[in-house]
């Protein structure tokens, strides 16, 4: 007997991961492999395109031949992928010309200034729900164009195609029939008018890109052309495509206003969906491109917090004071309290919403008595502070206070944490029993273009609900120990050296 499956390829950055997921949920086939960072300088951060491909193909046709001995009949393909990330090709010959310049790269530090010195952030900010950044797609365009005028010549007679990661293994995958993208993945690119839906003329001039070198934007329950069957072994069409963060925003079932989910990594990302209603943000959150139930058009706001998960793994690799993340868990069950001690990771700078580039960690209230639990219990401690700062300035942005949690990522596996985190945001929090909510998520998007899941409530009953963690804190610890937060992260910022 065979089951309809779809295949998920979610492509990040260090590595690219292939899920093979069947109708009643079960994964049937799993592959994954890292492929090489570059660091030609400092500040700059590039892959290979060629090898990035090659190796999101290998792990595809692994998970798929997985699935096949299994009995699964994979139907479709759906992409997630790492966001913002630009990779320029040769529409003929699909060969790439040059690296990719990665999200994390800073090179694009002094165009973002000159535009902000010219006065164009407002309009920017209206136009996309971004701020003007080196983190996304735009400036590093048009830093291609300036710094290689026989790119330029090529983009201006449409010789050449541009586009974020999902829209290069889509070229790849259809072997160049297809040029296309998603609204969440075109959402963090700079050109992207968040209202209309396509790519802004006004932007476009602004960062030196012409249109046609850009894919088109199609929905991401949609058609993005048929994957190859010399490629992945059989003709599979590709039905589903978002950027990571919101893919995780789907297949966290987070498909409705007020509906959030946290991923807990290295860094956290929060993402709140705003429904048919695109959200506007005095605090430094994002405005971006998600999905609603059916994958068609719907906004959420994004913060994200530097370091989370980063504060737990400097404790073990960087003071060695930890065995393991895991041990962290134990550490902060054996206090019965914070003692007073916080740390606040502001070891890159303050984000949303504080944005204080200069503020650095801090660890206060220090005693004789302070040993390493106290620091785990903090480090822990901080993820969950953060997380409410954010969900507290969405609540005034956004207009719509989420009434539950739900988190992936590693360090959502510590239940100490999850239990804390629901204690200070005051609501519950959820952990799927699958992890896997970007993979899960595109796999949702294309299962349900191409019917292997009917409805949405299909895809849903597929998952498995996991753990629930209640809020059980009461009101004044709750404002207790926020109230500290507030004085450590007063105290990081009051220490900050001053802006050069
Ligand atoms: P990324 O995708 O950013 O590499 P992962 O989702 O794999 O991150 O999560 C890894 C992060 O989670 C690390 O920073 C690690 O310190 C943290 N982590 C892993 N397990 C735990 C745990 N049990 N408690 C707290 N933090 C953890």
């Amino acid at each position: 007997m065979s089951e309809r499956a779809v295949l998920a390829i979610d492509q990040g950055t260090t590595g690219s991961a292939a899920l093979a997921v069947s109708a009643g949920g079960e994964i049937l086939g799993r592959a994954y492999s890292e492929f090489t960072q570059h660091f030609p300088r400092p500040g700059r951060v590039e892959h290979d395109p060629e090898e990035l491909w090659q190796v999101t193909a290998s792990v595809a046709r692994e998970a798929l031949a997985a699935a096949k001995r299994r009995g699964g009949r994979v139907e479709a393909v759906g992409i997630a992928n790492q966001r913002e990330t630009i990779v320029l090709w040769d529409p003929e010959t699909l060969e790439p010309l040059g690296r990719a310049i990665v999200w994390q790269d800073r090179r694009t530090a002094a165009i973002c200034k000159a535009l902000r010195d010219a006065g164009h952030e407002d309009e920017i900010r209206r136009r996309t729900g971004l701020l003007l950044d080196p983190y996304f797609s735009g400036t590093k365009l048009r830093w291609l164009f300036e710094n290689d005028p026989a790119l330029a010549a090529r983009a201006s007679s449409g010789d050449l195609a541009a586009g974020t990661i999902d829209s290069w293994l889509i070229a790849r995958l259809t072997a160049g029939a297809v040029h296309a993208t998603d609204p969440t993945n075109a959402s963090r690119t700079l050109l992207f008018d968040l209202d209309g839906g396509d790519w802004s003329d006004p932007l476009l001039e602004l960062m030196g890109v012409p249109r046609r070198i850009l894919p088109a934007v199609r929905p991401s329950a949609g058609d993005f052309g048929v994957a190859r069957g010399d490629i992945l072994g059989a003709e599979l069409p590709i039905t589903g495509v978002a950027g990571d963060q919101q893919a995780a925003l789907y297949g966290q079932r987070c498909w409705n206003p007020g509906e959030a989910k946290c991923t807990y990594g290295t860094g956290a990302f929060l993402l709140l969906h705003t429904g048919r209603e695109r959200p506007s943000s005095d605090h430094g959150l994002l405005a971006t491109a998600a999905c609603d139930a059916h994958g068609g058009p719907a906004f959420a706001l994004e913060g994200s917090i530097f370091v989370a998960g980063a504060a737990i793994q400097w404790l073990r690799d960087g003071l060695g004071v930890l065995e393991s993340a895991p041990e962290s868990e134990t550490l902060a069950r054996s206090l019965p309290g914070n003692e007073g001690v916080y740390l606040v990771p502001a070891f890159a700078g303050l984000g949303a919403p504080h944005w204080h580039p200069q503020a650095r960690g801090a660890i206060v209230g220090l005693t004789r008595g302070t040993g390493r639990a106290h620091l785990a219990r903090a480090a822990l401690e901080a993820m969950a502070y953060g997380t409410r700062d954010l969900l507290d300035a969405m609540a005034r942005d956004g207009g719509v206070a989420a009434a539950r949690l739900r988190v992936d990522g590693g360090a959502a596996r510590n239940d100490w944490l999850l239990g804390f985190l629901a204690g200070v945001l005051g609501v519950p929090v959820t952990r799927p029993r699958m992890v896997e909510s970007t993979a899960l998520g595109a796999a949702g998007l294309a299962g349900l273009r191409a019917g292997v899941w009917r409805a949405p409530g299909d895809f849903a009953a597929a998952r498995p609900t996991g753990r629930t963690f209640a809020p059980e804190m009461d009101a004044e610890t709750r404002a207790e120990l926020l109230a500290g937060w507030r004085r450590a992260v007063a105290g990081a910022v009051a220490a900050a050296a001053p802006v050069p």
